[in-house]
């Protein structure tokens, strides 16, 4: 089979699995990405030790010698209806994340494209958080395009899954992306930054972006940014709801299996009320950013969530937290306690 229309037949497999779109780019179409990041880390020179490791997703041969291209796709989540008590509280992306959710249709359709793949006689690799640049790759593919905002856009706005597969061939399987410019003068994202994480276009800091504090950090996030965090207990999408170019997007006509479920045991109360064996059984396989070590966080968080909309019905549970196990979760208690007058 010629190369052209191995590519073709992938693309035809993902889209008959349900991916809304599929490219295909050769390695070296990843190497601008370092010079990208490097852009990034001068502009804020103090997260550079953050983002230089992700230096390591503009050569992905350097771990897979055997690698030639990468085979990208997309997954629209933005077809979901979202739990009315979870909007605000869980970034949407984290609701319908379906890396280690077997019994979804998504997780099992990437199964099934991998098993393709290597029908095909095609090695290939793919890894929990990515084998390379995910939005990156997709823009080259051009399934999309990269807004000010730092995320990949496609025909259904920012509301997208991106997964990556490194292959053993040469190929290439390249889109005209038909969708238009960020309107000039446009800052909505800019403006809407709780934190100004999003300090000027096309420069996140991860420093104080709430999605990254929310789960990716040991410590309680800085004291002055716990008022600004607001409500956010995991991810935050807060660039993403003001985008004029996410308005209509979000089509909610399916179920999304499962979510019903835990959305009805999920509440600020609630978390603050697990222990930490009930934490890591309800939450690490759904919201796995957030690991054993640091299962507290999610108190941290639904304590900060509860100070900063407080209600009468969050006393009992700010002021039991005040002797918690963990210092972290006692000192943010403390925290709400004053805030609230408690
Ligand atoms: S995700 Fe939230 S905190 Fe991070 S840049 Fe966007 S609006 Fe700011
Ligand atoms: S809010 Fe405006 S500037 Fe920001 S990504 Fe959307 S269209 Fe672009």
């Amino acid at each position: 089979m010629c190369k052209s229309s191995l590519a073709l037949r992938i693309r035809e497999k993902a889209v008959e699995l349900g991916f809304a779109a599929c490219g295909i780019i050769k390695l070296d179409a990843i190497k601008g990405y370092a010079e990208k990041l490097e852009e990034r880390m001068d502009c804020l020179p103090e997260t550079r030790s953050m983002y230089e490791v992700f230096l390591k997703y503009a050569t992905p041969e350097q771990s897979y010698g055997w690698a030639k291209s990468v085979v990208v796709c997309i997954t629209r989540y933005g077809k979901y209806k979202v739990p009315e008590n979870l909007e605000g509280l869980i970034g949407k992306y984290y609701l319908y994340d379906y890396k280690l959710q077997g019994h979804t249709r998504e997780f099992q359709n990437h199964a099934r494209f991998e098993e393709y793949l290597k029908s095909l006689n095609l090695k290939t690799a793919r890894e929990l958080h990515g084998v390379t640049a995910a939005r990156w790759v997709a823009a080259k593919a051009g399934l999309g395009i990269i807004r000010k905002n730092n995320f990949l856009y496609t025909e259904h706005g920012s509301w997208v899954i991106i997964d990556t597969w490194l292959i053993d061939e040469e190929l290439e399987l390249i889109e005209e992306p038909k969708i238009p410019d960020c309107p000039e003068g446009c800052s909505e994202c800019v403006q809407s930054c709780p934190t100004q994480a999003l300090t000027q276009s096309y420069c996140t800091s991860m420093l104080t972006c709430i999605t990254r504090l929310t789960w990716g950090i040991k410590d309680l996030p800085p004291e002055d940014l716990w008022d600004k965090m607001g409500k956010w207990v995991y991810g935050c999408d807060e660039c993403q709801n003001a985008c004029p170019m996410n308005y209509g997007k979000w089509e909610a006509t399916d179920n999304y299996p499962g979510l019903g479920e835990l959305a009805e045991k999920l509440s600020l109360e609630s978390i603050v009320a697990m222990d930490n064996e009930e934490l890591k059984n309800q939450m690490l396989s759904k919201f796995w950013f957030i690991r054993q070590e640091t299962v507290y966080q999610w108190k941290v968080n639904a304590l900060r969530a509860m100070a900063n909309s407080y209600e009468s019905r969050y006393e009992k549970y700010i002021i039991g937290a005040l002797s918690d196990e963990n210092a972290q979760v006692r000192e943010i208690a403390k925290w709400a306690c004053a805030k609230n007058k408690l």
